[in-house]
């Protein structure tokens, strides 16, 4: 059964939003595409494909393929799926109960590399500012020298990143 459709967004003009109430821990979508060794990844990367994740030391996954409908899935600070990889594949999931309606959202782990290129309009108040892997929240502040954040946002985020981060590699 499709948990999902594609619609509008808010966030990035489309996004993935549950057609049915979704419990935790649901896979949800396949993100599909081909498999690919990690030399083939650097050349397709260099072209600038945006749908390219990791899978695992060995191999990515380039979803750049129209069949991958979690490749409308969209970045969110406070997400409510994450990425779940087996040996073959990954697989987006729920990590909290999601109602009929919403937006499906995940984290895509950027690391901080040129991380203010990649704002973020995910809404979510916590929301960092960026496309950031949680755990390099933290750095912000020293990212940023000439636009350090109030120790109000500074304990949000410290108070963010001090929970504790899930297992998963990063999604790119
Ligand atoms: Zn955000």
């Amino acid at each position: 059964m499709t948990l999902v459709r594609v619609g509008t967004s808010p966030i990035d003009r489309q996004g993935l939003f549950a057609v049915t109430d979704i419990p935790p821990g649901t896979r949800v979508v396949e993100y599909r595409g081909e498999k690919i060794s990690k030399g083939e990844s650097a050349r397709r990367l260099a072209q600038y494909n945006a749908y390219i994740v990791y899978l695992n030391e060995q191999y990515d996954i380039d979803g750049e393929t129209l069949a991958n409908t979690a490749r409308y899935l969209n970045h969110s600070c406070d997400p409510n799926c994450t990425v779940e990889y087996t040996t073959e594949t990954i697989w987006i999931v729920a990590l909290k109960h999601i109602r009929a309606g919403a937006e499906l959202s995940c984290n895509y782990g950027f690391d901080a590399r040129e991380y203010d290129k990649f704002p973020c309009r995910c809404g979510a108040t916590i929301c960092c500012g960026y496309i950031l892997g949680r755990e390099y929240w933290g750095l912000l502040p020293a990212l940023s020298p000439e636009a350090p954040p109030s120790a109000e946002e500074a304990s949000t985020c410290l108070e963010a990143c001090s929970t504790s981060l899930p297992p998963y590699g990063a999604i790119y």
